[in-house]
């Protein structure tokens, strides 16, 4: 049985001093209370470090919104996982719907993101998902497919065994709005059985499947109740430290 995860991404928001005040929040409402989940927050590069100092509970953990590729060089602007491993981050997003988009980033740079990853020893949050017009002409789940497979062909067993995936419809990220619970599910065991056929059903049973994309306290628990969704990456939501426990505190 998968262990739940609530993950938040604060994307480009909250500075050192903002992000330090949201983490003392947090720990606060989490303090020594009996989880059931794990839970995980994504600050910007600049803010991990306050966020460090801050957290005054062991069970937030650490992770990262990117990374480059390489471990160090003439890179300038760039931060490796090296870096970000002895900063204390265990995670890291690799392709989330804003750095393939928006920023650009493809299935070449992203796989060689995945594989800095794991040979630095972080956990990547890799993530997935369709645009609008690709669901609408009914591919949203070759899609997919495609983009779990450009992640993890190739690799080891014990390699895709550290990956946690996110499924993120991208017209439901930020938009408010939310993949029903049905669509999620689908779309979730789907992967599972790509990691299945491509891996094996065991490794397949391991990786977490979170869903993304306009998640907040009034959805969460429908959604962490569908089979094959065992957590959930929160974007808007996890800026705001009582609605992200809210979600934190629907896990069953
Ligand atoms: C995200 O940033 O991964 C995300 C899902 O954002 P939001 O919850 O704001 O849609």
């Amino acid at each position: 049985m998968i262990e739940k995860v609530i993950a938040g991404n604060w994307k480009m928001n909250m500075d050192h001093v903002e992000g330090a005040e949201l983490a003392r929040k947090l720990s606060e409402l989490i303090d020594d209370k009996n989880l059931k989940c794990r839970v995980i927050i994504f600050p910007p590069f600049t803010t991990i470090p306050s966020v460090i100092q801050t957290i005054s509970t062991n069970r937030i953990e650490i992770g990262a919104q990117d990374l480059y590729f390489e471990d160090s060089g003439a890179f300038t602007g760039e931060v490796s996982g090296k870096m970000l491993k002895s900063l204390g981050c265990k995670y890291v997003l690799v392709g989330h719907s804003e750095r393939r988009h928006v920023i650009g980033e493809g299935a070449e740079i992203l796989r060689k993101k995945l594989e800095a990853a794991l040979r630095n020893g972080l956990t990547p949050v890799y993530c997935v998902g369709e645009k609008l017009d690709e669901r609408e002409a009914g591919k949203a789940f070759d899609v997919v497919t495609r983009q779990v497979l450009e992640g993890i062909d190739g690799l080891g067993a014990e390699e895709v065994k550290r990956i946690i995936i996110a499924y993120e419809p991208v017209w439901a990220i930020g938009t408010g709005r939310t993949a029903t619970p049905d669509d999620a599910g689908k779309m979730h065991s789907k992967i599972r059985e790509v990691v299945t056929g491509n891996v094996s059903e065991d490794v397949a049973r391991s990786v977490p499947i979170l869903y993304g994309g306009s998640v907040k306290p009034s959805n969460a628990g429908e959604l962490l109740a569908v089979e094959d969704v065992d957590g959930v990456l929160v974007g808007g939501a996890s800026l705001d430290a009582e609605a992200f426990f809210k979600i934190i505190e629907s896990v069953h």
